[in-house]
């Protein structure tokens, strides 16, 4: 067995050597130029760009090279890194301030000293005991996706992808890319489980277009040489199975090294992602966060929060201060045309935390419609009816969605409030948006919500409302209307509203019309004229994607 003494400079060890393995090092150096820094990584490769594994295997990433942002040899001449790839950690001794690594290759181990570690071992896809399992490939190395672009360069006709989360979807994708017919399986009613449904389905309607096969609410019993088996008996052909059901943080070592684990099962660190031993930093996929919502600890796994807090631990050894940002778990995926974002909590999980909440659907256009190419967005924002604390939003369209969840993320962590998105100057010029970004118009609703300017009705509260005997009145026009309406409603254009006011009746009204712009100009007239009235959140669009939504839980799988 080697050793590698310790020399007078300070000896910081970091294990894994990607997100925040990386950041660590090479901010640490930037901080101080006399560290020993050792980064060991089981892997071939360090500082690889995880996120892009599946477009390596779609081809439209054509070299695995690529992939490989810096090599051993750049970190040691740019930042004077040793870099030992092949090189797994079996054992911390932290009593001798030391670890033990094991060779991937020869088998050979060495014992490096430290006096700062740094966990950044990430997280391990989840490989269910499920017959026949070990024939399903996974994603998380460049050796991963290696196997697998080579899977798909013998051009199997059919794929089943198990789990229709982010990294699942961006499997599917490439796979379609390549000529495979895709099924997915997803255990839970819905695609993308962190959006509401009604935006989740506008994901499916991009999918079933296509031509992937989805089957949600189904599970997998078993995987066959050339197939895969659900529990409800149905078999799908598969030459090829990829899992994509989620991550469980990479905890061994820390545990055997005595390191306390968190409710979630990550290892458990304080504001400067110290674990209980000052000297053991941990970082990234492998510990538990600050939930912003919640401020309770969570799993949250995204490359940006490994590589912030990468930096955030090299800036306290190296003696600077630094501060805790806690998680919105901001996320974004393209699904073949369409984009799907989300940031903080989703209502369901809101609800069933017990936390009260508003919610208001948009569906504003990307930017100016007179400009040639505007596309509507689906955007959903939830906040605290009493205090208007943004708790978290989700936007699916087709362009412009990543700027405006990224605001909203900004908005976030700068603690503004839901009807304050309404005061933010935001780029405008006809190709990009409009002169009320479609943020804006988020804060608009929000506001009039909590000053009480205007009562919105949620889709499903519409039909227990017209139980009650409250009037539906569509302000669309008659064409708009004829296309598909809400059963039950009466046809008023907004435009002929107030010479029609007789045909309302005595009765409330829920007015909606597409998206709910019409709707509140129409609530507020007839506010004025001494109706009572709500207006529809979202409008029809909103209200069908509910339906659309509710109508595919009910069917269930193969529908
Ligand atoms: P990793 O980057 O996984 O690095 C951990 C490293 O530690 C690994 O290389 C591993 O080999 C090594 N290691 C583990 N144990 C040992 C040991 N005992 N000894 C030595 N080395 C060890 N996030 C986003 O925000 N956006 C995205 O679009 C996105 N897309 C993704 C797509 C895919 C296919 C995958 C797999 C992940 C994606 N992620 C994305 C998640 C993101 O990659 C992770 O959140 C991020 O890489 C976590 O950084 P980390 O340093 O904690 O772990």
């Amino acid at each position: 067995m080697r050793e590698t003494p310790l020399t007078t400079a300070k000896t910081v060890v970091i294990v894994g050597g990607v997100a925040g393995g990386m950041s660590t090092a090479t901010r640490l150096r930037r901080l101080d130029a006399d560290a020993k820094i050792i980064v060991l990584e089981r892997s071939g490769h360090v500082s690889f760009a995880n996120c892009g594994l599946p477009y390596f295997v779609g081809g439209l990433i054509e070299e695995e090279d690529s992939l490989t942002l810096q090599t051993p040899e750049q970190l040691f001449d740019r930042f004077r890194l040793d870099v030992r790839v092949h090189d797994e950690v079996v054992a911390i001794d932290r009593t001798g301030h030391n670890v033990t690594t094991r060779s991937t290759v020869t088998g050979e181990q060495t014992v490096v000293s430290y006096d700062k570690l740094v966990l950044s071992m990430g997280a391990a896809p989840v490989r269910p005991p499920i017959p026949g399992y070990e024939r399903v490939r996974t994603l998380r190395t460049v050796e991963d996706a290696a196997r697998l672009a080579s899977d798909v360069d013998v051009a199997p006709a059919t794929a089943v992808v198990i789990g229709a989360g982010f990294i699942g979807l961006e499997i599917t994708e490439n796979l379609v890319r390549k000529g495979i017919a895709v099924t997915i399986v997803e255990a839970t009613p819905q695609v993308l489980p962190p959006l509401a449904p009604e935006l989740a389905i506008l994901v499916e309607e991009e999918l079933v277009a296509h031509g992937v096969r989805v089957e949600t609410g189904a599970s997998v019993s078993s995987v066959g040489e050339r197939s895969v088996s659900l529990a409800d008996g149905r078999i799908f052909p598969a030459d090829l199975v990829v899992g994509a059901i989620g991550v469980r943080p990479e905890v061994r070592l820390a545990e055997l090294a005595g390191l306390e684990l968190g409710p979630s099962g990550g290892i458990a660190v304080n504001d400067a992602n110290q674990t209980k031993d000052p000297d053991v930093y941990a970082v990234g996929d492998a510990v538990e966060k600050a939930d912003a919502i919640s401020h309770a600890t969570s799993l949250i796994a995204l490359a940006n929060i490994a590589n912030r807090q990468g930096r955030r631990v090299a800036d306290h050894i190296a003696g600077r201060p630094s501060h805790p940002v806690a998680s919105l778990g901001t996320a974004i995926v393209k699904v073949f045309d369409i984009v799907a974002a989300t940031v903080g909590w989703n209502a369901r999980r809101l609800a069933d935390a017990g936390r009260p909440f508003r919610a208001i659907h948009s569906h504003p256009f990307d930017h100016a419609t007179y400009y040639p190419g505007a596309t509507r967005m689906a955007a959903k924002l939830i906040f605290d009816p009493h205090d208007g604390t943004i708790l978290g939003a989700q936007i699916v369209g087709r362009n412009g969605v990543d700027k405006r969840i990224d605001v909203i993320a900004a908005a976030m962590s700068g603690g503004l409030t839901a009807d304050r998105l309404a005061d933010l100057e935001l780029s405008y010029a006809p190709p990009f948006s409009s002169a009320k970004d479609p943020v804006n118009v988020l804060g608009y609703m929000a506001g009039n919500i909590l000053n009480g300017d205007c009562d919105v009705v949620a889709p499903e509260d519409v039909d227990t409302l017209v139980e009650e005997g409250w009037t539906l009145v569509d302000v669309r026009t008659e064409e708009e209307h004829a296309t598909g309406a809400i059963p039950g409603s009466i046809n008023v254009p907004i435009d002929a509203l107030r010479d029609h006011l007789d045909t309302l009746g005595k009765a409330p009204v829920v007015v909606y019309c597409a998206v709910g712009q019409r709707g509140h100009t129409a609530t507020a007239l007839l506010h004025e004229l001494g109706f009572k009235a709500r207006n529809l959140d979202g409008g029809y669009l909103t209200w069908s994607a509910s339906l659309r939504a509710s109508a595919r839980r009910a069917a269930g799988p193969s529908s």
